[in-house]
């Protein structure tokens, strides 16, 4: 891509799953979806309800009736979200683990592993989400044997960084050439792996920065990937929206649209453009 002046942006959203309120995605995405912009939204396949914080509570992503959830809720188990997902075309689908446990990705049991991939990849065939290329782990750890088995079934994985102790000895050349040439993003083999810099919205940063550093990345960066958590956007247990923090992402996408040098994307298309 170097003497390409056009720029690239990839919106990341972790942790959809079956009991993901519909209208907590609404009142985040709808300028992004009219604008054509891209949503990746990263699925978890079969989220295990029952997963606790060090302090007791339930994880975030868990905000809903806690009454109304199974201890392992596949995404199909909730078709309304699937049917709004899917008739919203500017969403596009990543796997993100297979039930969230924490770290469940840094095990080193192959056998484990390819299990919760394929069951994953599966789960969400089922729903209706075809040609998934994309992995994202939670926590964005890997073990060294995740990363094989993830690079078997994916071509794209992305995360914030990838810890060279934890590549396979195999990669080891093209990770050398990716330090040398100084590269945010390489390939292993046929595996494209993506990275990103830290998120700009949610609820310990400052949103009233995000798009000053957003400008100053895009000056400097031809792909730019965005991560965030659509959560962190509402209080918890109560989900009430943080209006001023959800202005402000949207601001992001109003910004995008008036840069005729930017494109909004799918992961998917990375794979051929870099
Ligand atoms: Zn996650």
């Amino acid at each position: 891509m170097d003497g390409d002046r056009q720029r690239y942006v990839v919106i990341r959203d972790d942790d959809l799953h079956a009991y993901t309120p519909i209208e907590c995605l609404e009142t985040l995405y709808r300028p992004f979806l009219d604008r054509l912009q891209v949503v990746n939204l990263s699925a978890i396949p079969c989220v295990d309800t029952t997963v606790k914080l060090k302090n007791g509570l339930c994880e975030e992503y868990l905000i809903f009736n806690p009454e109304k959830t199974l201890p392992l809720a596949p995404i199909s188990a909730n078709p309304t979200l699937v049917d709004y997902v899917l008739q919203n075309s500017g969403y596009q689908i990543t796997q993100h683990g297979y039930t969230h446990l924490t770290h469940e990705f840094l095990s080193r049991n192959r056998r484990d592993l390819a299990g919760r991939l394929d069951r994953g990849l599966a789960e969400l065939s089922k729903a209706g989400f075809k040609d998934v290329c994309t992995f994202i782990a939670p926590q964005e750890r890997l073990s060294t044997e995740a990363l094989k088995e993830v690079s078997k079934r994916f071509a794209l994985i992305s995360s914030h960084w990838y810890e060279w102790r934890q590549l396979p000895v195999a990669w080891l050349p093209w990770y050398v050439v990716k330090r040398w040439n100084n590269l945010a993003h390489w390939r292993a083999g046929k595996t494209l792996l993506v990275t990103h810099q830290r998120t700009l919205f949610a609820r310990n940063v400052d949103y009233r920065a995000a798009l000053p550093e957003l400008k100053q990345r895009l000056s400097t960066h031809q792909v730019v990937v965005l991560p965030t958590h659509w959560w962190e956007f509402y209080e918890r247990d109560t989900l009430r929206p943080n209006r001023p923090m959800i202005e402000a992402y949207h601001a992001v996408s109003a910004y995008l649209a008036e840069r005729p040098d930017v494109k909004v994307i799918r992961f998917n298309a990375l794979i051929d453009l870099i």
